[in-house]
């Protein structure tokens, strides 16, 4: 049976597989590689995922929702429709989707999946993300970080040769940025870090925004829908600047009605703070792994945002590197989450290639705080970046005369003191009666590269407590319980899923018209309803390509017309008479 990597995005997710000696990307049921991390709820309950989902985010945003991975871990939950859902739950919705395009696609049930995850997601969002997949009837071979999968995804290093190489993530939310190690057939990530509030949506954010301020538009005033639009507006346009220059941006509704021209200097004026936030992480990298930029071989720029050339160029000057071709920046982490689907299976080809992780976070225990007494402190034990698999240990001492047993309080984080970091569980441990510092206690924390966390503490008599976490494992009967009610939910059926795509974006179009063009898409939508109801799956494939064009052409113009009053041109009606 096969096992599928999957890159669970923020913004987008794809899923690839070993097969026939290779990788390979598995498309999804609209025949596309990425879907949308999105989930809307209908109005007759069933979930849509993925491309219907986002456009129904414009039309219908109190019924849909995407970017929940930054909620990973947290008891944060979102209400859709009758409906309320936490970021696990929204997950397993992507998951199942993708499983069940794979299953399509490699004719063959899927039940097994390495997923990436950024580098720096600590044990709960580890957790989080375990447990989705189980909820999506997945089981988890190894959670990989998804530098060391950008950074597979490319050239084999040659024999005998050793490469640093800089893997610069940036997606529609986040920031990552990694040093990796590439030695032979050897890869590991020596430092991570990263900006968790810093992604494409930033930029379209910032652009929505100059756009209002440019055109007398106050945000703050503007309906959620509006909102909605703009941001989908200013995302086209600045996907569209990576590729052409000037880009003309307008909107127009019932209410308002602006345009304006983009370039790329605007872009970087507008910009700058998101720009000059780029490199704090980069900084940070070189300094925790104590090496200087001069020693970088290779620049891998991937994600979404690093296809924009202000930002390739921002960073290329800034490390005096140019960033290597070879990445493709939107699937680089699925194939190599592919490829350490194959590794997992044993696959010839990849027999001799290892990866290795890091933690990406400090681990340690609590101690007394001799000037501020009800302040614990966080000693580390495990520290930020070290590679995995490891087992360090620490030795500690009784602080009270007579004591007779020590309470371990297990914390992660990088803060100093104990109530700023995160707390993971407890041991207890008995102790022989002794002066205060006379007996010691010998910790060693244990910590693999599939998650398991494993703490043990000796006292001088060789007596021992044992703390397991195991991160993400839910009981039999928890799973369950919860895939019940998951089960009672219907997912949108896949076969209808590019019809429904059609409709969705027709309905985000009608959402954001006016006048004339909005009565020719409502009149599209309701020829396309009535091709759907006859069933006949050629008709429908032809009014469905027919629809597409169709609203193409009002894209286009929405994108390109100067569109002041909602005019649509007299001449360029649609051919709406059944003619098929
Ligand atoms: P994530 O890792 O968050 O799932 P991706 O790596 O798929 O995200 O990146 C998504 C982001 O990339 C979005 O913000 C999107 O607008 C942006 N993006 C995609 N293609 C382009 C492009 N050609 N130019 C500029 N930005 C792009
Ligand atoms: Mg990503």
């Amino acid at each position: 049976m096969a096992i599928i990597g999957i890159d669970l995005g923020t913004t987008n997710s794809l899923a690839a597989v070993w097969r026939n000696h290779r990788c390979e990307l598995i498309p999804n049921a609209a025949g596309e590689y990425l879907t949308p991390s999105a989930v809307s709820v209908e109005a007759d309950g069933s979930i849509l995922v993925g491309q219907a989902a986002k456009e129904r985010l414009v039309s219908h945003p109190e019924r849909s929702v995407a970017g929940f991975k930054r909620d990973m871990g947290t008891a944060r939950r979102f209400p859709l429709g009758e409906y309320v859902f936490s970021p696990e739950e929204l997950s397993s919705f992507l998951l199942r989707s993708l499983r069940e395009d794979a299953e399509r696609y490699l004719g063959q049930p899927v039940t097994e999946a390495v997923i990436s995850v950024p580098a720096y997601f600590a044990e709960g969002q580890r957790a989080a993300t375990k447990r989705a997949a189980a909820l999506a009837g997945l089981r988890v071979e190894r959670l990989l970080n998804e530098p060391s999968a950008a950074a597979v995804a490319g050239e084999r290093v040659r024999e005998n040769e050793q490469k640093l190489a800089l893997v610069f993530d940036f997606g529609g939310g986040t920031l990552d940025v990694s040093l990796v190690e590439m030695f032979e057939n050897v890869v590991s990530v020596v430092a991570v870090s990263g900006d968790t509030h810093l992604g494409g949506r930033d930029f379209d954010a910032a652009i929505a925004r100059a756009f209002c301020q440019e055109c007398g538009l106050e945000w703050n005033r503007l309906s959620a829908r509006q909102r909605g639009n703009l941001l989908h507006q200013a995302e086209r346009c600045k996907v569209a600047l990576s590729s052409q220059e000037p880009v003309l941006m307008s909107v127009a509704d019932e209410e308002i009605s602006a345009s304006l021209i983009l370039t790329s200097e605007w872009l970087l004026r507008k910009c700058g703070t998101l720009f000059r936030r780029m490199t704090a992480p980069v900084r940070k990298v070189f300094l925790d792994a104590g090496l200087p930029p001069a020693e970088l071989n290779d620049l891998i720029m991937v994600g979404g945002s690093s296809r924009m050339p202000t930002v390739r160029s921002y960073i290329s000057r800034f490390l005096k590197k140019e960033p290597v071709r070879k990445y493709a920046p939107d699937t680089a982490i699925a194939r190599g989450a592919g490829i350490c689907a194959g590794m997992k299976e044993y696959a010839k080809e990849l027999r001799d290639l290892i990866l290795t992780d890091i933690c990406p976070f400090t681990l340690g225990v609590d101690v007394i705080n001799q000037n501020e007494p009800g302040r614990l402190l966080m000693s580390p034990i495990i520290e930020r970046n070290s590679v995995l698999p490891t087992s360090r240990m620490g030795i500690y001492s009784t602080t009270r005369d007579n004591q007779d047993k020590v309470e371990i309080r297990i914390y992660q984080g990088e803060n100093r003191y104990c109530a700023d970091n995160t707390y993971l569980g407890k041991m207890e441990l008995s102790v022989p009666p002794a002066p205060a510092g006379e007996q010691s206690i010998r910790i060693r924390f244990t910590y693999d590269v599939n998650g398991l966390f494993e703490a043990e503490a000796v006292n001088d008599l060789g007596e021992r407590a044992r703390l397991l976490l195991r991160n993400g494992d839910m009981t039999d009967d928890e799973l369950r319980i919860r895939l019940q009610e998951l089960e009672k939910l219907k997912l949108h059926p896949r076969e209808q899923t590019a019809n429904r795509e059609v409709t969705a974006r027709g309905e985000r179009l009608y959402a954001v018209t006016v006048g004339r063009a909005r009565y020719q898409v409502g009149q599209m939508l309701d020829w396309f309803q009535t091709q759907l109801t006859t069933q006949d799956l050629l008709r429908i494939a032809n009014a469905r390509w027919r629809a597409t064009r169709f609203f193409d052409q009002v894209e286009a113009y929405l994108q390109d017309a100067d569109f002041p009053s909602g005019d649509w041109p007299d001449g360029e009606d649609p051919p709406l008479e059944d003619e098929l």
